[in-house]
């Protein structure tokens, strides 16, 4: 089973990323460390749908 989601910056909440996990092995919410444009750094990124 494959979710589709989508990472959000938590500093300005801007949706940056989304991609697909797996909920089976990963049910946790995702928290990757991306670089987000409008910050113009790398933030820390959230799951959300
Ligand atoms: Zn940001």
């Amino acid at each position: 089973m494959k979710q589709k989601v989508t990472l959000i910056c938590t500093e300005c909440l801007s949706r940056n990323y989304s991609t697909y996990k797996n909920t089976k092995t990963n049910p946790e919410r995702l928290e990757l460390n991306k670089y987000c444009k409008k910050c113009g750094k790398h933030t820390l990124h959230k799951e959300t749908k």
